[in-house]
């Protein structure tokens, strides 16, 4: 089944928790082992300090995670 590729969230965005994978690096959720998926690793480059890589998770259920994401940012702006 191919999955529909969301954009990932520029990382300086992200909290501590979802760029250690603990959160889902859209809407937040607490992941646990077995509800979560990875989603990809994305290089980070602070403009004065060392880069690194964040590896970000989310929820495995797409459908419930966009759900709550519309919930977290009802006012999203582009
Ligand atoms: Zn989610």
């Amino acid at each position: 089944m191919p999955q529909t590729q969301r954009p990932l969230p520029p990382v300086p965005s992200l909290s501590e928790h979802q760029q250690r994978g603990w959160r889902c690096c859209w809407c937040r959720y607490p992941l646990s082992p077995g509800y979560d998926q990875a989603v990809g690793e994305v290089p980070v480059k602070p403009p004065n300090g060392a880069a690194y890589t964040v590896f970000l998770r989310a929820c495995a259920d797409t459908a419930e995670c966009a759900e709550r994401e519309k919930q977290q940012h009802p006012e999203e702006t582009p």
